[in-house]
């Protein structure tokens, strides 16, 4: 197709982007939904060089003025009221960096004291005049840049400008500019197609990755005359971004439109002539055909509103999204399952969490990993006993770190924040951020603490404890001072959504949690249960001492001792968890602590005896050490306690009239005779309270597959085991040889930048290695009990590309930290669409 196309009528021809640009394209579904639109036409592509042959420029402007008269022309064509035009292109695909629109082509000496007169506004007519020419100059008559650079220098004002253009035009090229309409149109389009075939153009094509030939269509439409006092362009949005909601609103100008591609502030759209009441029917026509909040450009001419371009806005945000896909389904224009397809769950994390509202003129302090989303401001604090008294004051605190450990969980808990110089994102500052939904930047290795000065450096920049410091732990970054905040907004909309998306999928949703608190938002948040309560973190903090007194025992007496006291404080955290849990299910994980992790620092001993004791539990590789079930196999009267504990706390729970669904978990099994050793220890326990209580305690005992040998032999484990549990952070520690704790300091960001990694294995789960070992597992668990609950509890439970692979391998549920509950639902059922 060589001829001009007019707006409405390619789709009837079966014309696409690939013949009229995606803009001729966005006219036909414009004129398709019944819109108003421009009177205008496409030059399909590779046709635009002929406009410069007058007979084709001269049959375009007749069609135009055809199809203007239809619509809004006033009269007959004359030399006086002579025909103005517009040009602009479109490539087949969408790209940002085309040549700019040129406006009132057709413009004379001729025509134009008659112009102004009919139009008004000459300053606007002499501003777009001058934009005009110099365009066509420079690309299509080969003027010289530096004389028309000059000439603007000399002219501000485009009322001299434009006669010493024209005079220019006719000194370089030896013939005055054309008044010719026609021929005005021909040397528009010539300069429209060299400008897009220039060096610069091309550029910009290898920029985006654009084949080099790529063509332009170019579209032409008329522009209406009349008053432009009762005229004007102007542009708007459907909905506000902030909220969500529908809301149309935008700019307008009084006059023609420029070639400028930032015309100004312009008015409130209500000054509108004739009104935008119009707009709304607009909006509530397009936002279900582009499903997505709808940006239009429109020309209103003697009070009447014709768009100009229609498109979807393309990073709307996540609060828009939800919005419009909940009031788009509601409408009955999309179904539900394609509304929860319009929000993506990374996206959605930022209404989760509160944000950073940025202006751009922050300080930048550090930036480390986004360990924990979300945003917090507060006072710098250097060690875990300041945190927790500035907080006791009041105060915001941002603990700052080189890393944290389980005696500074109380200051984690306490500080809004925690920002550390080492340590990756599944370190343990990290961890117990997530968990307790406290923002965490790890990692910020440019962060030199000094905590005896008080002082923190960052290349030029020194804080001194006390210091307000911002935290973006979504992004990584630490900002100096104080960054406005956005509070985190969950809306009813979202509720909503949410909702839909429990209907679609197929995983069940659980959560990590050790404690009341965390497990209480959890359900807030949709979880429907506890896929893994970890007994150790009952541990921390003050009740550090009752683990140190049994693993530092030196006789059986204070063993049992210990062990009694440990009991004792386990019943009562396990009988709060358990109410909260009420009748859902709950994964309770007997011990699993890595020595270190739990033995005073040194010098911390009783006596030299203890101190000796503690000498020979030294390990050079605690994470490979006796953890575990490991340390149950060897503290034989541990695991028993534990289950004791528990079950005396589902007594009295039950007694109030609650069921909670027990799960006893062990962890780190690599031998299935460790499993049934443990078992047996659990299931004494579970006669024993039976015994003493009279009451029948329903529970179920499992796995951990955390070890690859673990994984090589679950259809041992199932033998024994009733469900299995992927701990997929010691799975991928374990699988790679990577060290959770230290990979992304030492050789992460090395192995990303070199491709040798896309993303780290213990954020996202590698479906290759580790994935291949959960499938295997999970098949031959099967087999030796068909109806074996399958889980994930280590951090890819809340990942959305985990989730999607943990969906397809057929696992039953995922368990993940508590603000994560709503990401993975949302991503369960993306998996399941
Ligand atoms: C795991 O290893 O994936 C897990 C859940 O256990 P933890 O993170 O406590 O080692
Ligand atoms: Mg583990």
């Amino acid at each position: 197709t060589r001829a001009a196309v007019p707006y409405g009528q390619g789709r009837a021809r079966g014309l696409g982007a690939d013949v009229l640009g995606v803009h001729g394209v966005e006219m036909d579904n414009l004129v398709a939904l019944g819109l108003p639109v421009v009177p205008g036409l496409t030059v399909p592509i590779g046709a635009g060089s002929g406009l410069q042959d007058h007979q084709t420029a001269t049959t375009a402007i007749d069609l135009l003025e055809k199809l203007a008269v239809r619509g809004i022309w006033p009269a007959v064509r004359t030399e006086r009221r002579p025909m103005l035009m517009h040009l602009r292109c479109s490539a087949p695909v969408p790209v940002s960096a085309l040549p700019p629109a040129i406006s009132v082509i057709g413009l004379s000496s001729r025509n134009i004291d008659a112009l102004v007169e009919v139009i008004g506004r000459e300053r606007d007519i002499y501003d777009s005049w001058a934009a005009n020419l110099r365009f066509v100059a420079e690309n299509a008559l080969d003027v010289d840049v530096d004389d028309l650079d000059d000439l603007a220098d000399d002219h501000p004002d485009s009322r001299a400008q434009v006669p010493a253009l024209l005079e220019l035009i006719e000194e370089s090229t030896g013939a005055p500019f054309p008044a010719d309409p026609a021929e005005q149109l021909g040397l528009a389009a010539k300069a429209m197609l060299a400008r897009w075939a220039s060096p610069r153009g091309q550029r910009a094509r290898r920029a985006l990755s654009l084949p080099d030939d790529l063509g332009i269509a170019l579209h032409v439409r008329a522009l209406r005359l009349g008053s432009w006092n009762e005229s004007g362009y102007g542009s708007a949005i459907s909905r506000d971004l902030e909220t969500g909601r529908f809301a149309p609103h935008g700019v307008f100008h009084l006059g023609v439109r420029r070639a400028d591609p930032n015309p100004g502030p312009g008015d409130p759209l209500d000054q509108t002539p004739g009104g935008v009441q119009i707009l709304d029917q607009i909006f509530a026509t397009l936002e279900p055909h582009l499903r997505g909040v709808a940006e239009v450009e429109f020309e209103v001419r003697d009070r009447q509103l014709a768009l100009l371009s229609a498109q979807a806005v393309e990073h709307p945000g996540p609060r828009a999204i939800t919005h419009l896909a909940v009031d788009l389904a509601t409408a009955g224009s999309i179904d539900r399952s394609e509304a929860v397809r319009m929000l993506e769950p990374d996206l959605m994390q930022d209404l989760l969490h509160a944000q950073l509202k940025l202006t751009g003129s922050e300080q930048l302090l550090a930036r480390g990993l986004p360990a924990s989303p979300g945003a917090a401001i507060g006072e710098i604090a250097l060690s875990s006993d300041r945190a927790i008294q500035l907080a006791g004051q009041g105060k915001n605190v941002i603990l700052v770190a080189s890393e944290t450990s389980p005696a500074d969980v109380p200051a984690l808990l306490a500080a809004t924040a925690v920002v550390t110089s080492n340590g990756g994102l599944a370190s343990h500052a990290a961890v117990v951020a997530r968990g307790a939904g406290r923002p965490a930047v790890c990692g910020a290795t440019t962060l030199r603490i000094d905590a005896n000065a008080g002082t923190v450096t960052a290349g030029e920049v020194m804080l001194r404890e006390g210091d307000t410091v911002s935290v973006n732990g979504r992004t990584g970054d630490v900002y100096c001072g104080t960054v406005t905040i956005r509070p985190a907004e969950p809306s009813a909309e979202l509720e909503v959504l949410l909702g839909w998306a429990d209907e679609i999928r197929r995983l069940r949703v659980r959560t990590n949690a050790d404690n009341a608190e965390d497990a209480a938002t959890a359900f807030r948040l949709g979880a429907e249960g506890i896929g893994l309560c970890r007994t150790e973190h009952q541990f921390l903090g003050d009740q550090l001492p009752l683990v140190q007194r049994l693993v530092l025992a030196e006789s059986e007496a204070e063993e049992i001792e210990a062990i009694a006291a440990l009991t004792t404080a386990q019943q009562s955290d396990f009988t709060d968890l358990l109410r909260v849990v009420g009748n859902r299910p709950i994964t309770v994980r007997l011990l699993d602590a890595p020595l270190h992790e739990f033995l005073p620092a040194d010098g911390e001993y009783r006596d030299e005896a203890q101190a000796q004791r503690a000498a020979d539990t030294h390990e050079s590789n605690p994470m490979l050490g006796l953890r575990g079930v490991r340390f149950a196999m060897v503290q034989q009267k541990l695991y028993p306690a534990q289950a004791e504990a528990l079950f005396r706390a589902w007594v009295t729970v039950n007694g109030e009239g609650l069921q909670p669904q027990l799960e006893v978990m062990i962890p780190l099994v690599s031998l299935p005779g460790e499993l049934s050793k443990a078992i047996e220890q659990v299931r004494s326990a579970a006669a024993d309270v039976e015994q003493d209580t009279g009451v029948a305690i329903p529970y179920l005992v499992g796995s951990m597959v955390e070890t690859p040998r673990a994984a090589l032999l679950a259809e041992s484990l199932a033998e024994d085991a009733q469900f299995l549990s992927f701990g997929t952070n010691d799975l991928t520690q374990l699988t790679y040889g990577f060290s959770r704790d230290d990979v992304e300091k030492t050789m992460l960001t090395h192995y990303l930048e070199h491709g040798l990694l896309d993303d780290s294995p213990f954020a996202v789960l590698d479906t290759d290695g580790v994935g291949a070992l959960i499938s295997m597992a999970v098949r031959s668990a099967q087999q030796a009990r068909p109806e074996v609950k399958l889980g994930v509890c280590g951090e890819h439970g809340g990942d959305p590309a985990s989730i999607a692979f943990l969906d397809s391998v057929g696992l039953h549920y995922v368990s993940c930290s508590p603000r994560r509950v709503p990401v993975a639902r949302l991503a369960a059922a993306h998996a399941a669409l």
